[in-house]
């Protein structure tokens, strides 16, 4: 970005500060707004600022924050090096939505969870903090397993964050303190006893780009989304899985679990028990089996445990083909 653009983005996020929200798509923040989920005090259209850029430089891809999910899907350095990020994409929403919603946005979006949605449905701790947690022994089905606590268990819902967090993404943040880079998977944080905090964005910083590296295993990459149907529905459960193949062994391994997760899930476990091993499909499950044991269900979520076991076996098993 030139000099002045980002004094713009730096004076842009200064406006925003602490009660404001940015607007990109506004596929997200337009919705919370009617239900009366989210009240900012101001709202900031971000859309003249220049992010929406798709750049080869050097060591991988930077794509602009502002980039709209349907051009980033369709880019070929996309398909070609970053397959799951493609992938993960056009399983997103429906093709208007994706003409419409941003990379930074898509990021941003808050949970699906029925109960902070609609403020008849209370309480809920996500909407307001302290008044307790309805899905917990209510309407669960969708809700996560994985890095859940006592006072949430919202499912992060970005099918492209899984992706990114499975494919080392990091982002480039810049507000009034200037600009920074955090792991993407670093980003979204666990509900703990706050989970009304989602993520590591400071009031008025603006996320300004996604850099995806590039690597083997970026390049041999899949995601694989199982839902209730197979367009405009969010995942059930899903992966995004590279790997890196040296002569029939695997040397490198990246996973990451969605629909599962109260964040993207990477799943450090898996690539171990994957890495240094012949593909099959039994190294595939004791991957999965790795990776979900410290999964816990809520009662109609039950089943995603062994759903989220099942859909990586697959993407993996995909992903070598026939080795496998
Ligand atoms: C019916 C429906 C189905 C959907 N299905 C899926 C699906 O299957 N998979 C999936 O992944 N998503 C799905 N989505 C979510 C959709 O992808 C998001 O609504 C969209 O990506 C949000 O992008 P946006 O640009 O419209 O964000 P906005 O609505 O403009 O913003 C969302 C949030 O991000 C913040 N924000 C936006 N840009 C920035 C930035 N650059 N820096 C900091 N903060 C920022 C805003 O302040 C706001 O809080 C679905 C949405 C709908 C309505
Ligand atoms: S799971 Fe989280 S978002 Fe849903 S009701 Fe509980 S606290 Fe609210």
């Amino acid at each position: 970005m030139h000099p002045f653009e980002y004094h713009r983005a730096a004076t842009v996020a200064d406006a925003a500060h602490a009660k404001g929200r940015f607007l990109a798509g506004g596929t997200n923040l337009v919705d919370l707004m009617k239900a009366n989920v989210e009240r900012p005090a101001r709202v900031v259209d971000i859309n003249a600022l220049p992010l929406n850029a798709i750049e080869d430089v050097a060591g991988g891809l930077r794509i602009g924050a502002l980039a709209r999910m349907s051009d980033v899907a369709a880019h070929p350095l996309v398909q070609t090096r970053f397959p799951a990020i493609a992938q993960a994409l056009l399983a997103s929403a429906s093709p208007q939505l994706r003409n419409a919603a941003s990379i930074g946005g898509n990021l941003m979006q808050r949970t699906r969870c029925p109960y902070f949605r609609e403020l008849i449905w209370t309480p809920c701790n996500k909407r307001d903090p302290g008044s307790g947690c309805s899905a917990l022994d209510g309407d669960n089905r969708m809700q996560a397993v994985l890095g859940t606590s006592d006072h949430c268990i919202a499912l992060h819902q970005s099918d492209l964050a899984v992706a990114v967090a499975a494919l080392d993404g990091v982002l480039t943040l810049r507000g009034p303190g200037g600009e920074r880079a955090v792991n993407a998977v670093d980003f979204h944080l666990l509900p703990g006893k706050t989970p009304q905090i989602e993520h590591d964005l400071k009031p008025g910083e603006l996320i300004v780009s996604l850099f995806l590296p590039d690597a083997p295993h970026a390049q041999r990459s899949a995601y694989l989304k199982v839902r209730d149907r197979t367009s405009y529905e969010f995942a059930l459960a899903s992966a995004a899985v590279g790997l890196q193949l040296d002569n029939g062994v695997i040397r490198a391994a990246r996973v990451a679990l969605g629909g599962v997760g109260t964040k993207p899930w990477r799943s450090r476990f898996a690539e171990a028990a994957l890495v240094g091993q012949v593909p099959s499909e039994r190294l595939f499950r004791a991957a999965a089996e790795a990776e979900m044991k410290s999964a816990k269900g809520h009662g109609m979520n039950d089943y995603k445990i062994e759903l989220a076991k099942r859909t990586l076996v697959r993407a993996l098993g995909d992903l070598v083909g026939g080795a496998a």
